[in-house]
């Protein structure tokens, strides 16, 4: 039998996988009686399952596989590497090549002056290190009260201890105890499901002042930094009005309150831009980074931290590290990734063809009698599904579960696209070509009639 049992028939599989995998984010008796989806291959933009039944992944993933699947560069440098130096650390004054010099690409590709990387292994790690570092900057600043993290409900920033309580989801924060102490969070800028009669622009601003206001109550001396995504992406592809974060940097700015941006979704073209900070015209002082650095291919993930922070966290000892910070396959794996982003144009096109195209062709969803918005930036996009398109309503609780549905029915029509309560969302691997993002909205359309023959 093959170590992996690869060749096993579907239901075996899926019975060693009830017995024995605990899921993230799943109920693993559900999982037991259904069985999950074991996913065996993968190329380009497509997946295949063991049926052999090929599904077109509108998900990259979990938002990752900027590059697609199948590039044989990055299995060749992954096994370069290890047959070089599968590991070594970047604790007491060690580093290795390759994790030098993917720092010194990601300080060429980011913004401004953010040229400084500290590596993790995640993005949740990377969050971890961030709230760590901002407190011991302050710290060292003489501000040692400068402690509390201002962050948004339903954003999402991982999966630790300290990841989770940066995010705002109350269904994470129910288990464990969580947030930890010093965490606050403030409404996000969600027009579409709260922003009821106000105007997106002025809805915006005023989403941004609640920022301002709880600067106000807690007192400028003890915050910190304020954390966002530049589009939130797990709470459901919620693209905030453009006023909005023009008016977060300017209270950042007057309240001295440091900006990090997390980039874990929006980094690496997902917005046309290499940031999504560029995208929405900020300048974080740090960004978190993941995912699409190494397409998914090796767990990697850092904080890349402007020449302020890094100059005065670096004159102190940073007790703060982890095994695989910098690991050279990962870092090796990233690096080739990097390259094949830029020289193949691939964030360039995003911005110049993919994204306007799936801009126009995803609005067309609009039409459909359950969809009461189809929005876009570069290529992520949600749509909200509605009993009552005018009042933009929710549908009732008891009615929870079209967003399950309408899952399944994209399963059942071999499209992933995920759900966030009523909104359905993509995020394709960026080198998805028109017609294949023509497929994926024919796909999308098919399943949304069949949800909405069911929900009636
Ligand atoms: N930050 C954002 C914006 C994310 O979307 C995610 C994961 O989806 C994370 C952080 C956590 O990253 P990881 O799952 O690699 O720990």
């Amino acid at each position: 039998m093959n170590q992996m049992t690869n060749h096993l028939p579907t239901a075996e599989l899926q019975a060693i996988d009830a017995a024995h995998h605990m899921h993230p984010f799943t109920a693993n008796t559900a999982l037991g009686r259904k069985g999950a989806r074991v996913i065996t291959r993968a190329e380009g933009v497509r997946l295949t399952d063991s049926d052999g039944i090929e599904l077109l992944d509108a998900m990259a993933g979990l938002w990752c596989v900027n590059i697609g699947y199948g590039r044989k560069e990055l299995a060749d440098a992954a096994a370069r590497q290890m047959m070089e130096l599968p590991f070594y650390n970047t604790f007491f004054q060690t580093t290795t090549v390759p994790a030098l010099t993917l720092a010194k690409r990601i300080a060429d590709l980011a913004p401004g002056d953010l040229n400084h990387v500290f590596f993790a292994s995640s993005g949740s790690e990377a969050n971890d290190t961030n709230i760590r570092m901002v407190r011991h900057y302050w710290a060292l600043k003489g501000k040692p009260s400068k402690r509390t993290i201002i962050s948004r409900k339903n954003g999402y920033h991982g999966s630790s201890m300290g990841s989770a309580s940066l995010g705002g989801m109350a269904g994470m924060h129910a288990q464990g105890g969580l947030p930890i102490a010093d965490i606050v969070h403030i409404d996000q800028p969600y027009w579409y499901g709260e922003g009821g009669d106000t105007a997106p622009e002025e809805f915006g601003i005023a989403r941004a002042r609640q920022l301002e206001e709880m600067i106000a109550k807690l007192g400028e001396d003890n915050v910190a930094a304020f954390i966002a995504e530049p589009i939130q992406g797990a709470g459901g592809v919620i693209i905030p009005p453009a006023s909005y974060w023009p008016e977060i940097k300017r209270i950042c700015d007057a309240h001295d309150i440091l900006l990090i941006a997390d980039e874990v979704i929006c980094g690496f073209g997902r917005t046309g831009e290499w940031f999504g900070s560029t995208s929405v015209g900020i300048h974080p002082h740090i960004m978190t980074i993941a995912k699409g650095l190494s397409s998914g291919y090796q767990p990697i993930g850092g904080s890349v931290v402007c020449d302020e922070i890094a100059q005065v966290i670096g004159s102190d000892e940073f007790n703060h590290g982890y095994t695989y910070s910098g690991h050279p396959v990962a870092a090796a794996v990233a690096l080739e990734n990097l390259r094949i982003l830029d020289e193949e144009g691939i964030v360039t096109r995003v911005k110049d063809t993919t994204a306007p195209y799936l801009a126009k062709i995803w609005k067309s969803l609009e039409d459909h009698p359950l969809v009461g918005e189809a929005v876009s930036h570069g290529l992520m996009a949600s749509l909200a599904m509605t009993p009552d398109k005018a009042a933009r309503a929710p549908f009732a609780a008891e009615k929870g579960t079209v967003g399950y549905i309408c899952r399944e029915r994209c399963f059942a029509n071999n499209l992933v696209m995920r759900h966030v309560g009523d909104r359905m969302i993509i995020s394709p691997p960026l080198v998805i070509t028109p017609a294949d993002l023509d497929l994926v909205v024919a796909r999308a359309r098919k399943a949304l009639d069949e949800t909405y023959k069911i929900a009636q």
